[in-house]
């Protein structure tokens, strides 16, 4: 395409390092790739379809008024609804709202669920404020973005920061406004309230499932494999639980507060329950302590980045010590991490499919919410693992035929699916 049809986003502030021009050099990656007569749609990606970004006045319990920075993408809804989490996290921006909200596009179309991409935020330390004011500023950013939700039109989920009981935060403001309850606005709600079964553990899930398929075709048993994981709270600590549960050795994990090692596996329980007393993991029983770069170096089979993106740069890549990187994060990897580890001969298996169960079972909540019917367990985990062993099987063909990497595969697939809903939809007006 002409580069002077391109339009260059000011709020974007090209060229700038950091998650949306890691997702735009992803992009550029796949272009080539891509079916012909989809090319000419292709700016279609490089283009969140819609930002808002809202103020969120609060008063606080002291009687003072804080302001806190709200954010609403939607990337790309060709293909249906946006559905994508929302973040609490200091650190949030525009630009990183929005990467999120593309790698959910993306994510969305690998896994086929019927959804387009979108995600949320707010800048802020949700530890640092009471309960009644983390209400308040939910219940007022669901308000602030309400133009956009609906459970037909953008539906929210949990992600870093922010948790089940947010999600009924949310679900309880939307309603009030419709003058009736309406499940299907979020996703991640709790059990007592509309959620799935299955929820709360899905995206570690989908990452062990998907870690053991790639395993299996490098020919690595997952039984007695040695796992280290960036990343302790919802992904973290049910990938190493249930790692560790299918014979795994959790040899590192690293969280903000610190990081630590076992030899011969660490105990995920009884690192879980220090970690709650404590508020760290340094001192867990049995660990040894580790300095944060160490961490990147702990020799093991399988590396699962599960906090936050931009975390596994090149610098670290040259001195991981693993066959595999299974990405419980999202964008946790930069594109020259990826060259290194390429080079390298160390697998990567992209996060638009391995951390997809959370999503998916996202999917499963919202039929349920609509047919209020609710499925067992095991029915939510036997569907998660069959419609993320379609996917995987997928890309790996993809991989395999073409010989390309496993994240350019898994963007063949996706990006192929959205261009062709976009031309098959056609341009409106
Ligand atoms: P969470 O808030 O429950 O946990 C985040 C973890 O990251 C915490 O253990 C925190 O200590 C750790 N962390 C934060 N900064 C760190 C740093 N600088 N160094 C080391 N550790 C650090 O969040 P989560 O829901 O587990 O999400 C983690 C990642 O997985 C994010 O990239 C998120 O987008 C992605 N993800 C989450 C879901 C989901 O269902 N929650 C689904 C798909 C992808």
């Amino acid at each position: 395409m002409d580069t002077k049809y391109r339009a260059q986003p000011s709020y974007a502030r090209p060229g700038e390092p950091g998650a949306w021009e890691t997702y735009l050099a992803q992009v550029e990656r796949v272009a080539p790739l891509l079916p012909k007569g989809l090319h000419r749609y292709i700016e279609t990606l490089r283009q969140p379809k819609r930002c808002l970004i809202v103020d969120v006045p609060i008063r606080l319990d002291s009687g003072e008024y804080a302001h806190f920075e709200g954010y609403r993408v939607q990337h790309n809804l060709s293909r249906g609804p946006g559905k994508g989490g929302l973040r609490y996290h200091p650190d949030v921006s525009l630009t990183e709202v929005m990467a999120l909200a593309a790698w959910m596009t993306v994510k969305n179309a690998v896994v086929n669920l019927p959804y387009g991409g979108a995600k949320g935020g707010i800048r802020v330390a949700p530890d640092d404020l009471s309960r009644a004011e983390l209400e308040r500023l939910t219940r007022r950013y669901a308000s602030e973005i309400g133009i956009l939700l609906g459970p037909d039109r953008d539906v929210p989920a949990p992600d870093v920061g922010t948790d089940e009981q947010v999600m009924a935060w949310i679900m309880d403001t939307y309603s009030m406004g419709q003058g009736g309850t309406v499940l299907g606005v979020v996703t991640g709600k709790p059990v007592s309230m509309g959620g799935s079964l299955g929820r709360h553990d899905a995206t570690g899930r989908g990452v062990v499932k998907i870690a053991r398929e790639a395993m299996g075709r490098l020919g690595l048993p997952l039984p007695g494999a040695r796992v280290a994981i960036q990343g302790f709270g919802n992904v973290g600590e049910a990938a190493a639980r249930l790692f560790a549960e299918q014979g795994a050795k959790i040899v590192a994990l690293q969280d903000h507060t610190g990081s630590i090692a076992d030899e011969s596996g660490l105990d995920v329980a009884a690192v879980k329950a220090h970690r709650d007393a404590a508020g760290s993991l340094r001192g867990a029983p049995g660990a040894q302590d580790l300095d944060t770069e160490s961490f990147w170096r702990t020799r093991c089979d399988v590396m699962v980045p599960a906090a936050l993106e931009g975390q596994l740069t090149a610098e670290r890549a040259r001195h991981l010590a693993c066959r595999m990187v299974v990405e419980g994060a999202n964008g946790p990897t930069t594109p020259d991490a990826d060259d290194v580890l390429r080079e390298r001969g160390i697998t990567v298996v992209p996060d638009v499919i391995a951390n997809a169960g959370g999503v998916t079972v996202s999917y499963f909540e919202w039929v349920q919410d609509f047919s209020s019917f609710f499925w067992s367990e095991a029915d939510v985990n036997a569907n998660l693992e069959r419609i993320m062993g379609e996917a995987f099987r997928a890309v790996w063909e993809v991989h395999v035929e073409r010989r390309i990497p496993l994240r350019t595969a898994a963007y063949v697939i996706g990006c192929t699916r959205v261009l062709e809903a976009h031309a098959v939809r056609g341009l409106y007006p």
